[in-house]
This record gives C-alpha cells, structure tokens and sequence, in this order.
C-alpha cells in the first residue's frame, strides 16, 4: 500500500486512475467496522484511498485526544491486507496548512444528541470532511451507520454544498454480544465490557418493538434506555428517535429515522443506534452486522 501525505499527491494518482475511486475516512486503530468500509469502497469502486488522520478540531476534551488509541503500523497492515491503494495520512500542518478562518456549520444538525454534549465536535467533523472531499475529489465515499448523526450530517452536507460525491453508508459492525465496535472500546474494563452490553440489548428490543408495529418516540426511546437505566454504573446521557434527514427529534417513527443512545461506563463513553429505512410504506430496522468472532481490536500480534 502507497502511503502518500499530501493533498496533491493523492489527487495526481486519483487523476492518472482509469476508473473510479473511493474514500474511506478514518482516525486509525482499525477494526472491522472500519474493515467492512474498505470491503464496501473495494466492491464499489475500482480503487480505494483510506485516510489516517486523528482530526484534533473534533476533540472537544484534550485529555480524550491525547490518550485516542493510535497504532500506525498495525493499520497499515490491515488496510494493506483490505485491498486498499492508498493511504492518505496527513500531518496537521498539511490538514490545516492555513489555520482555518473559514468554518463549515452543521447548524442545528449539531444542536442536539452528539452535538450538545460535544461542543465544537461536528463543526471540527465537518470541516475535514468537506477538507477531504474537496481534496482528493473521491467519487463515493464510505461512512459507518454506528455514528449516525455523524452520517446524517455528512449526507446533508454533501447534499447542501452540492459536493459531486456520493456518501455511501455502511451497517455497524458488533461483537457477537452485540456491542458496536468502536476504537475506545479497548479502555473498557471486563466488569465494564460486560454493562456495555446493555445499550444494543435495549436498541434491540425496541427494534423488536417496531417490527411488532410500535410507532411512538417516547416509547421506543423507553424501550431502548430501559437496561441501561437499569444498570447504577452505567450513566445514560440521551436515548432519541432522530429523523435521518436533519435529526430533528420525532414523536412518531414516520420517516427514515435512528433512534440513538450515548451512555458512560467507568469513564468510557459509548454511542450505538439502529436506524430505520423505509420499505414499501413500513420502517424496516437495520441493527447492524455481528461477527463470529473475537474482534482485531483485542489481537496485539500480526498473525
Ligand atoms: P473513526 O475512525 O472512529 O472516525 O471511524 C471511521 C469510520 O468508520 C466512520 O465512518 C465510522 O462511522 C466508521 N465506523 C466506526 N465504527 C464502526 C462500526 N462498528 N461499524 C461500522 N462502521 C464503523
């Protein structure tokens, strides 16, 4: 795999490529969620570029910034291993040449869930991605349903700034118990690995719920936070039904939607959610993809 850092350099081999190419962008410590975008970007597109770049204007707390785990090498080799082309891994003075006076404002897309807890966070997300996308001029680019305002702002941004990409998204990818992959998931504890389980269990029986024909926000938001609030040592922050075009919180599940939790566990803070597109007039649940298996996370050894 070609490990290029500059924006010019990755735009020279996106324009010498015959086909299509694809984006995948990521902060590193890859795990099969990230894996399954690649896969994704690979059957979509004739070539694929995955960035490397832990984004510090998306860090609202520099103590989470500093201690994001990082390991360079390890995802070179599964990107390698993933089929991908190209790795983009910028250095900030390269992301940020220019110290940015110019911002891109998710507006009230970053008013609530995510956005309210995070300050700063979206508009930081916003900027890299419009930064990427303008960048590298990727014909698709691939996003994880697991950060599901994440990708609902992203979809809008490209459809308000006209960006000529499409925004491809990806199912989340668990562990077998349920729990959504997710980098920080390495700083949860046995004891604290095992309460996580309780925010897939409680997005699974509301799904369940919707399939049996419940429609009303409250309730599923009941459903979904009922093992986690039953649990003392897990702190429940929000559970929201969230409409997919522009989050606004819904009363009923009338239109494509995700119905969203965040809750903290031993200091670790966790997101999941199950979305919900529309088909033939209902809501069909997508809760995502679970793997046999123990996850790349927890392997330390190359095999
Ligand atoms: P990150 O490196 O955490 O910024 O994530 C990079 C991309 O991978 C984002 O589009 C995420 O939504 C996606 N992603 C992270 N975890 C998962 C997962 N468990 N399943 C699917 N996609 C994921």
């Amino acid at each position: 795999v070609e490990v290029l850092g500059s924006f010019a350099a990755v735009r020279r081999w996106g324009e010498s490529l015959q086909g299509s190419f694809g984006l995948v962008p990521t902060m590193g410590y890859l795990h099969e969620g990230h894996i399954s975008l690649l896969e994704g970007a690979r059957a979509g597109c004739d070539a694929v570029v995955m960035s490397l770049f832990v984004n510090p204007l998306q860090f609202d707390d520099p103590t989470d910034l500093s201690r994001y785990p990082r390991d360079p090498d390890r995802d070179l080799e599964l990107a390698e291993r993933a089929g991908v082309n190209v790795v983009f891994a910028p250095g900030v003075a390269e992301m940020y040449a220019t110290d940015p006076i110019f911002r891109v404002s998710p507006g009230r897309m970053a008013a609530s869930m995510e956005g309210a807890r995070r300050p700063g966070h979206f508009e930081g997300v916003a900027l890299a991605v419009t930064k990427l996308l303008a960048g590298i001029r990727p014909d698709r680019a691939y996003f994880g349903k697991k950060d599901a305002q994440q990708l609902a702002i992203v979809q809008r941004l490209a459809t308000d700034l006209s960006l000529p990409v499409d925004i491809v998204a990806m199912p989340t990818v668990r562990e077998a118990d349920g729990l959504a992959l997710g980098s920080r998931n390495v700083f949860l504890g046995a004891a604290a690995r095992s309460r996580a389980r309780s925010l897939s269990r409680g997005l699974f029986m509301a799904a369940d719920s919707v399939a049996a024909g419940e429609r009303g926000g409250a309730v599923l938001e009941a459903h979904a936070g009922t093992p986690a609030g039953a649990d003392d040592r897990v702190e429940l922050e929000y559970v929201e039904l969230a409409a997919q075009e522009d989050v606004g919180r819904l009363e009923e599940l009338d239109r494509p939607a995700f119905l969203a939790i965040a809750a903290t566990i031993d200091g670790v803070r966790l997101i999941d959610n199950v979305s919900f597109e529309w088909k033939a007039g209902v809501p069909v649940p997508d809760r995502g993809v679970r793997l046999d298996r123990i996850s790349a996370l927890y392997s330390t050894e190359e095999d």
